[in-house]
């Protein structure tokens, strides 16, 4: 009898606990904790975010590692985050697929108010990708790649998250000040590794057209295989094409990023005889947690780490 009890009381505590935890979990997501709730669409976002918020913001990011932030379709549990969301960052610039893209859809479906919506993309001047035809038509998305971009990016996440949570504004001020100090020094590491490279191996090779407007600030020139991940990825046409630019000029290296497919950048590589660079670069997301480039300021760094490298000849 006694060991029934026992038994019961132990069943009914664990019972107990358990609620308890799940309790706190509503807790926190209903933000009684006084922090933020944030919502950023993908990983860059959330790093830069994660910065300078500190410990007063709570933040949910959408676009996984590993997933394409081009198009997205927001899980039952995305749609409860920026349901309740204080604030929402998005790159803009079209990476979400633009005004009829996947965010902007899931914002309306919510019915967020859109002053809690901030574009951290804003004044940044966009540049366009060529067409097939040479004609320029869609924005690049891809201009976090700049670091004088992320500059821009970092003031606009302050300025948000001061405007929305004006009580911390001291703190938000003094995290970004330390974080706009590493930006600007990686924009310095930029400016003198790729000064360094001979000026006939400036030439930046990879999968996705993602580079532009980092290579237009350090005059570097760009060559890919696609334009945007979105479209078709490393047709017959697109590769050819590729690989006759290539033997026109003296590339000394070709690069693959950590999210697309390699055998692309492989046939080109065969056809030309330009070696591919052993490690991938990353473009569209930052590395796994505990990896390289795990943060943004991480991301920027390897690249140009591995890019000096890889043209310095
Ligand atoms: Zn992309």
């Amino acid at each position: 009898m006694l060991k029934h009890w026992k038994l019961f009381f132990i069943t009914f505590a664990a019972i107990l606990l358990m609620a308890a935890c799940s309790g706190g979990e509503s807790t926190k997501g209903d933000s009684k904790n006084g922090k933020l709730k944030v919502v950023t669409s993908f990983t860059i976002l959330e790093d830069i975010v994660a910065q300078i918020g500190g410990e007063h913001v709570d933040i949910h990011n959408l676009v996984p590692i590993g997933t394409d932030p081009h198009e997205y379709e927001p899980l039952p549990e995305d749609i409860k985050k920026a349901t309740d969301a204080d604030v929402l960052f998005f790159n803009g610039l079209n990476l979400e697929g633009g005004e009829g893209g996947w965010f902007h859809k899931m914002i309306d479906s919510v019915g967020q108010n859109m002053e809690h919506v901030f574009e951290l993309g804003e004044g940044v001047e966009p540049k366009y990708l060529a067409g097939e035809d040479g004609s320029e038509h869609e924005i690049n998305p891809h201009a976090f790649l700049d670091p004088v971009v992320g500059i821009q990016m970092a003031e606009n996440a302050r300025d948000a998250l001061i405007k929305m949570d004006p009580d911390h504004k001291d703190e938000y001020e003094q995290n970004a000040t330390k974080y706009l100090d590493q930006l600007k020094e990686i924009d310095q590491e930029y400016q003198e590794k790729l000064g360094q490279v001979p000026e006939e191996n400036r030439i930046l090779v990879t999968s996705e057209c993602a580079y532009q407007y980092m290579t237009d600030r350090y005059g570097l020139e760009e060559a890919c295989i696609w334009e945007i991940d979105t479209e078709e990825n490393g047709s017959p046409s697109q590769i050819k094409a590729l690989v006759q630019s290539i033997k026109e000029k003296k590339v000394p290296v070709l690069f693959v990023e950590s999210n697309v497919d390699t055998r692309p950048m492989e046939t080109v590589s065969k056809e030309t005889g330009v070696p591919i660079y052993p490690d991938k670069i990353f473009s569209d997301e930052i590395g796994k947690k505990g990896s390289d480039g795990d943060t943004y300021i991480k991301f920027l760094e390897y690249n140009i780490e591995k890019i000096y490298d890889g043209l310095n000849k």
